[in-house]
């Protein structure tokens, strides 16, 4: 199955970068695999390469830079079973050095592919970890005078289970892939890239000049390292049975007082249940998705929240995406949300109105809010009064308890029951008088 989406040509590499050649590999070298897109999960750093994710169809994650590596090592350990791949480029393998040294040194079973150009080409060339000495970059425009981090290297001394390197111009380098992917245990290849942008035009490289730079520095394509080659050591990563309940890591289970209370608190819901909340920063959108699946969780649940607010946090829209199912969540984007909770003119502009919501589809809207046509059904709440009883903070989780009511996805009382016996943290007792106040409101407080 190939799980690339876009052809080499539609991606937004310049022409000639080496990044869409290691993909096709890669989705390649999955599909070899036989996996499926759920049993695959690509973690992307930031750089040129960190746009990848985009251009496939299995699970995504993106974060920050030099952090992939601790992101894909949290999600294999809470599911095993999955391919974790990093894509990865040379400038994070240099903020990320000490998260890399020790996923190897913990034989994370994960598998990190360095797209090693010799530069940050997304920020404009400037010289990373991996330039060779006397390498023109925009930073060392007589050439770098450092000897260059040799990744390969150091993952292999701290304990990385396979190591490999490669030209991404070389055939071949989709059979290391290939080999790199079914190692067990922690696997890296480094794959060293042409930047056209950048480093190419300063340095003259060609195909031919990257095997001779690899001659050069002592640091050969091929194979390094193979664990299974030697004496084997089972990672605990793989030997390690599955966290307690099958879908949270350990510190994230719910404490023992919660797991014996569930036996008078019954969470029935359907099979999965799709949720919009949409309104503004400092309306608390965020936390009162978080409460709700939290408690769904501590029900026995699973719940997967997508936040979505602009960089600058305290101004613009806030839009929460929660689903809430009875089995694992493979998939955590909305394909057709059932409650759509909003608040704020700035959350309806972020969801770009609501022509498209399916019929069946309930919207929770503030009386105050114009609201565009919807086929959708419509249920208005007075956020003044609202407000008032409960505190301006709590208008979100009101409005939310209220939404989940009026779908019929829970009994109010079995919410109400769930929220005096899960609720916790500091905000435990606003929480409850919201939920308290949303599950009120669909006995009749409706305007
Ligand atoms: S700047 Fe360099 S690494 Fe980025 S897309 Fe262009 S050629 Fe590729
Ligand atoms: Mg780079």
């Amino acid at each position: 199955m190939n799980l690339l989406t876009t052809p080499r040509n539609d991606m937004c590499y310049c022409p000639g970068c080496s990044h869409g050649m290691v993909l096709e590999r890669l989705a390649a070298a999955i599909g070899a695999t036989g996996r499926r897109p759920e049993q695959v999960c690509l973690v992307s750093d930031i750089g040129c390469i960190g746009t990848a994710d985009r251009y496939f169809e299995c699970h995504t994650f993106h974060g920050l830079h030099g952090r992939s590596i601790t992101y894909a090592e949290g999600i294999k350990r809470v599911r095993p079973e999955m391919t974790v791949v990093v894509l990865i480029g040379d400038g994070g393998c240099g903020i990320g050095t000490a998260h890399l040294v020790h996923a190897a040194r913990r034989r994370a079973g994960i598998k990190v592919i360095v797209c090693n150009n010799f530069n940050f080409g997304m920020t404009g060339g400037q010289h990373s970890p991996t330039t060779p000495p006397a390498g023109h970059t925009s930073t060392t425009p007589d050439g770098a005078a450092d000897y260059p981090f040799d990744i390969c290297e150091t993952v292999r001394v701290n304990g990385a289970d396979f190591v490999a390197r490669g030209s991404a111009l070389d055939p071949s380098i989709g059979t290391l892939i290939g080999a790199a992917l079914n190692a067990p245990g922690f696997a890296l290849i480094d794959v060293w890239e042409l930047c056209t942008a950048y480093y190419v035009p300063s340095n003259k490289l060609t195909p031919p000049r990257l095997v001779e730079l690899s001659q050069r520095l002592n640091m050969p394509f091929g194979v390094l390292f193979d664990r299974t080659c030697g004496p084997k050591s089972l990672r605990a990563a793989e030997a390690a049975p599955a966290a307690t309940p099958s879908h949270l890591p350990h510190d994230q289970a719910p404490p023992a007082e919660s797991q014996a209370a569930t036996a008078d608190v019954v969470l029935s819901w359907p099979e999965r249940t799709e949720i919009c909340v949409a309104g503004s920063a400092g309306q608390h959108i965020r936390s009162a998705a978080g409460t709700i699946g939290k408690l769904a969780v501590a029900g026995g649940l699973f719940a997967a929240q997508q936040d979505d607010f602009p960089i600058t946090v305290r101004r613009g829209h806030s839009l929460s995406n929660l689903i809430i199912a009875t089995t694992p969540i493979e998939y955590a984007g909305l394909d057709r949300p059932g409650l759509v909770v909003l608040l704020s003119r700035d959350g309806l502009e972020r969801l770009g109105g609501l022509a498209e919501l399916p019929a069946d589809c309930v919207v929770v809207a503030a009386s105050e809010l114009a609201l565009p046509p919807a086929p959708a059904r419509v249920l208005r709440f007075d956020a003044e009064p609202l407000a008032r009883a409960v505190g301006r903070a709590s208008v979100a989780l009101s409005a939310l308890a209220f939404g989940l009511v009026e779908k019929e996805w829970i009994d109010p009382a079995a919410l109400r029951g769930a929220a005096h016996r899960w609720a916790g943290g500091e905000y435990k007792d606003a929480d409850i008088r919201a939920v308290d106040a949303g599950t009120a409101l669909s006995r009749g407080a409706v305007t």
